[in-house]
This record gives C-alpha cells, structure tokens and sequence, in this order.
C-alpha cells in the first residue's frame, strides 16, 4: 500500500530506550518501543493520526473504558529476514477483524488508510526494535478505548485508537495441559466471544486460576449450553489428531476466527492433511484418547504460532496424549514460520513487507 505521511503527525523521541533493552532476555509484553500511535475519535469523526513518544495517558477517571469496558484489541507480528526486510503476516484480517469487533461494541469503524499507514510508519521508525532471527519479532497490539468521560450506560462519543509494539523471542509457554471446561464459558451465543473483546479476557481469568490450582495451564472452553462440544483453548483456537486426520470447530459467534487457525486450515488443505471443520464432541477425545486414536492436541495463535497441549483433564481423569516425533504441530509451525520470516515461498500471498 502506498503511504501518504502527509497524513500523520510525527513527533520522535529525543532518545532510544533501546541500549537499556536485553534482548536476549525478553519477557512477553513487558517492554514497549519508542513511540506509540493515536488517533482520537471525536466530533463523529477519526482526527489526524499521530505518532509519538510512548507513555502513560491521561484520562478522566470517568472514561466510559474503565466502567463499561467498551474496548477491543488486536494481536499481530513483525519479522524481520537475513536481508533486513520487515514482514507482516495477513495484516489485512487484523484489519477487518478490529472492525467486526469494534462493530460489535458499538464503536465507530477505522479507516484503513490510518490503520496501514499509521502502523507502517510506526514500524519503520522501530525497525531496531524488530530482531533478526528465528523466534525474534515485534508483538504488535492495535487496540482501541472509549475516553468519553460520563459513567452513564451509552456508548462512548469519544475513542482513541492506538498501536503500540513490543519486542518478543520465541514464547515458549512450559509444559501444556489443559482441562475441559465442566462449568464455566468463554462465551455464549449472540454474545462478543468472536470479537476480540477487552472483557472476554477479564472473565477468563478465574476460571484458569481454578484449572491451575488443579495442575492445569490452561481450560479448554465448551459450549455454554451444554459443555459437549470443544471450542477453544484458552486463548487460542483448537485443533485435534485422532489418527492422522486433523479436526477443529467451525467459526461461529463464541468462537474466535484465528488467523493462525485460517493459515493451518489452508496449509493442511495444501499438503493433504486429511480435515475436518466440524463440532468435535467431548466424548469422542475422551473415547479417543481411552482408544490411543488421539495422537495430537495444539492450540493455534499468534503469540506462540501453535502450542503443543501434552495432555487433559475431564471428569477428574487424566489423559496424556503420545510423546512422538513427526507431530503436525511441528509440520505447520515450521510451515508457517518459514514463510513469515521469508525464508520459504509464499504462495498464499500471506506475507506484507513494510518498505
Ligand atoms: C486472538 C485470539 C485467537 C487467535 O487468533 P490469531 O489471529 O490466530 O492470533 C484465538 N482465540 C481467541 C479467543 C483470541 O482472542
């Protein structure tokens, strides 16, 4: 896309933080770049995008954020290759996805020419941020507040849509094992669960508590209805090997459309992985399982690409899943990285370089 900074404000930094930062030493979404980019929604209207300094904000203790949670974010990364080229992996569905999100909240849509040029010009100032090397990136987070100050219960008449970015090193998550949820939601039908809603994750939060109590990192989230059905883990989407073919959920509304899960569906399709896009039932993983048909569980993001879950808990058993070799989680992460840091052709057209 072809950026115009005519229509961005630009206001540097007067110093790098970036000699303090140990990079060999990364903790997950703990140190920010440089700068950071707003944009206000105000008088119905998104004003002139701005990039500047990173820092604290200021707001009216009233913020309609801070007592409605009217707020939604993304999740993306930047890489950068042997030649110094930064990519971005399928920016455009984090494009749409703000939007069917913010929709879903009530908050007016962002044009994508601040959305695009907004981040570009933003990476190309960081572009010492963004390492080279396998497992090295830029964890991008696109999100947006409603600042309208007023705790009465209407949608906020004022926004600000930011980017800010974060240097990352391979997430290695630990050892993962998950519990199938018995009792508590992700979400429900005709609720926010396929948007990427601020408070989806505040209500994750005690329930995954309960399930590490019980040695678990993470829950597998059911259907509210009847918790028969396997939706998503934790917070990433789902995929499970009984013998060799690969099945996960369809997208619905509680469930999060990946981007991660989109690109393995297409790589298993590429490849022949045989597949299917169905309601996958409790019983048959736990009939699997007690079968030893169940041969892999991985979830599915853009933090970790894909995690390997080694085993569940349902009903209080414990189930362990086969310790092998040739795993398709393997397969599709070394598939997937490859063409996200350019070192493998990109025939889906998945990657965007930043110029
Ligand atoms: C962000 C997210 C995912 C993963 O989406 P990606 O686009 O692959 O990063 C999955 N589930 C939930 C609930 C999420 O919020």
């Amino acid at each position: 896309m072809k950026t115009d900074t005519t229509t961005i404000d630009i206001q540097k930094a007067s110093k790098s933080k970036i000699e303090n930062v140990d990079f060999n030493n990364l903790v997950f979404g703990q140190v920010f770049t440089d700068h950071m980019m707003v944009c206000d929604y105000k008088n119905g209207e998104w004003q002139t995008p701005q990039i500047k300094p990173y820092g604290p904000l200021q707001l009216d203790p009233s913020a309609k954020v801070f007592h409605y949670g009217q707020a939604v974010f993304e999740g993306m990364k930047a890489f950068k290759d042997e030649k110094d080229q930064v990519w971005l992996f399928r920016p455009e569905k984090n494009f749409e996805r703000i939007n069917k999100s913010s929709e879903r909240l009530a908050i007016p849509e962002f044009p994508k020419e601040y959305f695009f040029t907004g981040m570009e010009e933003l990476l190309k100032l960081e572009k010492d941020w963004i390492k080279k090397g396998f497992g090295n990136s830029l964890y991008i987070r696109p999100f947006v507040i409603a600042t309208e100050a007023g705790v009465s219960a209407a949608p906020s008449k004022e926004y600000k849509f930011m980017i800010i970015c974060s240097p990352a090193q391979a997430y290695y998550s630990g050892e993962v094992r998950v519990q199938f949820s018995e009792k508590y939601s992700r979400a429900a039908d005709g609720g926010v669960g396929f948007a990427k809603a601020a408070g989806n994750y505040a209500a994750q939060f005690y329930p995954t508590n309960l399930a590490k109590e019980e040695g678990f990192q993470q829950i597998v989230w059911t259907d509210a209805s009847t918790h028969e059905y396997l939706e998503e883990a934790g917070t990433m989407n789902i995929f499970f090997r009984v013998g060799d073919k690969l099945i996960t959920a369809p997208t619905n509304d509680r469930i999060l459309n990946g981007v991660t899960r989109d690109s393995v569906i297409a790589l298993a399709k590429e490849y022949n992985i045989e597949l299917e896009v169905r309601r996958v039932t409790v019983k048959e993983i736990v009939e699997a399982a007690e079968a030893g048909e169940l041969k892999e569980m991985f979830g599915s993001g853009t933090a970790t690409v894909i995690n390997p879950i080694l085993g569940f808990g349902y009903k209080g058993e414990k189930y362990e899943l086969p310790n092998m070799e040739d795993t398709y989680a393997r397969f599709f992460k070394d598939k997937l990285t490859k063409i996200q840091y350019n070192q493998a052709e990109d025939k889906f057209g998945w990657r965007y370089q930043i110029k």
